[in-house]
């Protein structure tokens, strides 16, 4: 897997999500969470477009749009939710399934009804309740288990010890859902309220939400997270159905320019994450759009082929050349293939496109230290310290901002970012080894010197420490 779709923001997400998991029902998480911990990825093309479908719905909503984030989720199967209120997660498989930026639009809109409506803080209070009605459920069983265990007389009495425990496990399942149905209700109706307020159509969202209902008829193995979380009575689907039809937007199409966007995110997703030959289907050679060529150079940069790679995203830069993300993905490529000097030719364009990008500047600060240039290391540095700013979790770039100090010969400077490195990684006693160094080389009481100082004093929550 190529390295910038998969810049991980595990350990954040991994404290957030630790609560939930608690819960014996499976709620709304990404599949992987249960498993392997849930894959967050960052990529600014798609973060931006995101950002703009949610924020007309935001506005209207009244959520308030600072600090609020759209974070992405690897994961194939289609799902979205809300874990805190500030954060909405999206499966990258939504976004692959969505045809149009209207039926992400849309569930971008339900999903800010829940915020919207308040329901999350009711949900915590209902699973709380959930969580100790399992618990009593199971320390029940339990206790059943080693009474009957003391009376051989009693023969089978394991069984019914065990249906005990399920019982209030199930118990407390309904009574989740019994709520998630009255949420799920009132968060459509919010949903329609700002598509309408917005002038987009609700037949995205309709459309979504109808072809899930009729998934779950035919499916007859695993469980969906999304239909977990979302249940879909033929209720529910025809109250919207009705409300939604009405719409005086119900045939208003998104703006041309957002579907291209919308269309390039979805070839990108499939460039780096699907198989070679789904790509091959999905975007054969006789389609000679800009997604298919995008998705196919991406695919062909996976498969380390560099010319048909470069020539595809030759191609695409020829024909918007104020494209930043184009630009972004030719300095990807030939940093990755050795040529350092040529991405930051390209890097520099792409992040003069998009100079807001701290992901962006954070790559160029990379290719600057690449080249190996003595003359490159105080803009790496600029470009470094300035994308930190604005990326602070990004273990990736405080790596490279290392690196950049030590050519420069800054070791103080060079420690105390490897301290914060490794600090977000979730590495706490490498960063504290780190942390300790910078301060024995840096000015005393010197903003860097309080900095690995902070770092020294950290105390990891238990999660944080159990998930390391
Ligand atoms: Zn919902």
């Amino acid at each position: 897997m190529a390295a910038p779709l998969t810049r991980l923001v595990r350990k954040s997400l991994a404290v957030t999500l630790a609560g939930l998991m608690a819960v014996p029902v499976s709620m709304p998480l990404p599949v992987a969470a249960q498993s392997r911990g849930p894959m967050i990825i960052r990529d600014q093309e798609i973060e931006n477009l995101l950002r703009d479908y949610a924020n007309p719905i935001l506005g209207v909503a009244g959520v308030r749009k600072s600090g609020f984030q759209i974070v992405l989720v690897q994961d194939r199967g289609f799902n979205a939710f809300v874990a805190d209120g500030r954060r909405m997660f999206i499966n990258t498989g939504a976004l692959m399934d969505a045809k149009t930026p209207n039926e992400i639009i849309g569930v971008i809109a339900h999903e800010t009804g829940h915020i919207a409506g308040g329901h999350l803080q009711r949900l915590r209070e209902q699973m709380a309740t959930a969580q100790i009605l399992a618990m009593a459920g199971m320390l029940l069983g339990a206790g059943a288990a080693i009474g009957t265990a003391r009376s051989p007389q009693v023969g089978n009495s394991g069984v019914g010890a065990m249906g005990i425990g399920l019982g209030a496990q199930d118990m407390a399942m309904r009574s989740l859902l019994s709520y998630q149905r009255g949420e799920e209700q009132a968060a459509d109706r919010s949903a329609l309220k700002y598509l309408d307020a917005t002038q987009q159509s609700p037949k995205g969202l309709l459309e979504t939400f109808q072809r899930f209902n009729q998934e779950a008829m035919f499916k007859t193995t695993g469980v969906d997270p999304y239909l977990v979380s979302h249940p879909f009575p033929q209720e529910r689907i025809s109250n919207l159905e009705t409300t939604a039809k009405k719409s005086p937007y119900w045939d208003k199409k998104d703006p041309p320019a957002l579907q291209a966007r919308h269309d390039l995110m979805r070839a990108k997703l499939f460039g780096f994450t699907a198989r070679a030959d789904e790509v091959g289907r999905r975007y054969p050679l006789s389609d000679n759009s800009a997604p298919a060529r995008y998705a196919r150079a991406i695919a062909a940069y996976r498969n380390k082929q560099l010319g048909p790679a470069l020539a595809g995203i030759d191609s695409l830069t020829r024909e918007q050349p104020n494209n930043p993300y184009f630009w972004e993905l030719k300095g990807q490529v030939l940093l990755e293939f050795g040529r350092a000097n040529e991405a930051v030719t390209a890097l520099r364009r792409s992040v003069s496109l998009a100079p807001n990008s701290g992901m962006i500047k954070g790559m160029l600060g990379q290719a600057l230290v690449a080249t190996g240039t003595p003359a490159n290391v105080d803009a790496a540095i600029g470009e470094l310290s300035n994308a930190a700013m604005r990326e602070p979790e990004s273990s990736d770039i405080w790596r490279h901002l290392a690196t950049a100090y030590s050519r420069k010969g800054q070791e103080g400077q060079a420690h105390l970012a490897a301290a914060q490195a490794y600090f977000f990684e979730g590495d706490y006693s490498a960063a504290a080894t780190q942390a300790n160094r910078a301060k024995q080389l840096l000015p005393p009481n010197s903003p860097g010197w309080l900095k690995a100082e902070d770092i020294l004093n950290y105390r990891p929550p238990r999660s944080a420490q159990r998930n390391n």
